[in-house]
Formats: structure tokens, sequence, C-alpha cells
């Protein structure tokens, strides 16, 4: 018999709380700082994956608002944290987790609305593809939306990757069909794009955001 490669998931073992964690704790308005040692640490480093799953991110912010995201994206730039999100966590490598570096849970931000004048769908960037179905067909079960397969996806990362529906033969890719996005970039900016940008840079971001399968890293 030959002993497994694998680590064990240990995630019982208490961080440093630094001074600069707490300092972070203070500035964030309302979303919640997750050390290691706590069961919310153990349930949010979860990702199934046993080859990746022990990944130890050094603390979680699960963000419930923007200026909270963005205080978070100031924190990692200005104390060097490796910065990666997190929200359907259907990344088989485990891309939504990283070692020694700050993960950022969006899972919180899960909010959708659908306007029934346009019939325009407005997403929060945590949400999975089951809060954007179940909304729709608890109003009418001949509306119909490009969302993933799997129900338990994420729609940004999904958006950001291009997105393949069953439906995508006839109307294309998910992000084909996705008229604005509103971004906080690395500088902690809040960038609202649309698919009608006429300034060519920020035509071009669109077109990033539309497939470029972005992974967010801040150093
Ligand atoms: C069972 C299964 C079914 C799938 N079905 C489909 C399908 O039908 N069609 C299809 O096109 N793809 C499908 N996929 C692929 C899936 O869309 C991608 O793996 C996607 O990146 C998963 O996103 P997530 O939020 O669920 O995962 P996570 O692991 O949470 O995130 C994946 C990556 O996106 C980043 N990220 C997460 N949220 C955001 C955000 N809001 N903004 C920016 N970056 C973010 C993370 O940092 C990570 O790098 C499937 C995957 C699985 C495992």
């Amino acid at each position: 018999m030959t002993k497994s490669n694998l680590s064990p998931c240990v995630h019982d073992e208490p961080a440093p709380h630094s001074l600069a964690f707490k300092i972070l704790e203070e500035q964030l308005k309302t979303s919640t700082v997750i050390f290691p040692g706590s069961k919310a640490y153990a349930d949010t480093t979860f990702i199934g994956n046993l080859l990746y799953q022990s990944q130890r991110p050094v603390i979680i912010v699960q963000a419930t608002s923007i200026p909270d995201i963005v205080t978070t994206i100031a924190f990692c730039r200005a104390n060097g944290y490796q910065l990666t999100l997190k929200s359907g966590v259907h990344s088989y490598a485990g891309y939504c987790l990283n070692e020694g570096g700050l993960v950022l849970d969006l899972s919180a931000l899960n909010g959708v609305a659908h306007n029934p004048a346009n019939d325009v769908v407005t997403i929060q960037g945590g949400a999975l593809w089951k809060d954007v179905y179940s909304l729709l067909k608890g109003r009418d079960l001949r509306l119909m939306i490009i969302g993933g397969m799997c129900p338990t996806v994420g729609v940004g990362s999904f958006l950001l990757g291009g997105g393949l529906s069953a439906f995508s033969r006839k109307f294309g890719l998910g992000c084909d069909n996705v008229l604005e996005m509103i971004v906080v970039a690395a500088e902690g900016e809040i960038v609202t794009l649309s698919n009608k940008e006429a300034d060519q840079k920020r035509k071009d971001m669109f077109w990033a955001l539309c497939g470029g399968g972005i992974v967010a890293v801040a150093t």
C-alpha cells in the first residue's frame, strides 16, 4: 500500500488575527470577516474537489455591498494580498480559493430583479442561476433566459466565460444577451459598461468582459 499524496483537509488552525485584519473588519460597513478556525471558515472554503480543498486563504470577506468590495480591494492592494472572488464554487480547479490570500465571497450578493415593462433582468454578482430561474418561473412560465444548464453555477462567472446555454444554438451565448455590467475595477473604481458603448476603450472593456473569463487578482 502507498500513502496518499493528498493533503489533509485541515481547517482548524487559527491564523494570527493581525491588527490589519481587525482594521479591515472595522472599515467594512456591513460585510463579515471570517477567520480560520471557525465553522464559517470551514464551510466557506469547502469546494468538493479534494485536490484543491487544502488551499487556505488567510481570511474571507463575505461581501454584502459594493462599497465593502471597494474597501476590500483597497486593503489587498495596500497590504499585498492576492484577492480571489468566489460565488458558485463550480470551478473544478478551485479557482475561487487561494493560499495565503484573501477570498471575497459574493454569495450574499444574490439579488435578482425582473422589470416586467421591458423584461430586463438585473442580477447581482454573487447570484446563482437558480436564483434567476426561480424568480422568472414565479412570474411567468414563458420567461426564459440564456443561463447555465446547472442551476448552481454562478451567473457572473458564467457570463465572464461566455456562457453556454441549452438555448445558445438559437439565441447565442449568455454574454451575447448582456445589456450592461457594473464592475469594480482593480483600482476600486466602479465602472458601468453597456453593449452600446461608442468610446473604443469602453467598448473593448465590455467586449473583454463578454468571455474573457476574468479571474480577479490584486497585488
Ligand atoms: C456542474 C457544472 C455545470 C456547468 N454548466 C455550465 C453550462 O451549462 N454552461 C457554461 O457555460 N458553463 C458551465 N459550467 C462552467 C461554469 O460556468 C464555470 O466553471 C464558472 O466559472 C463557474 O462559476 P462559479 O461562480 O459557479 O464558480 P467559482 O468557483 O465560485 O468561480 C469561478 C471563477 O470565477 C471567478 N468569479 C466568481 N464570481 C465572480 C464575479 N462575480 N466576478 C468576477 N469573477 C468571479 C472566481 O474567482 C473563479 O476564478 C459548469 C460547471 C460545472 C462544474
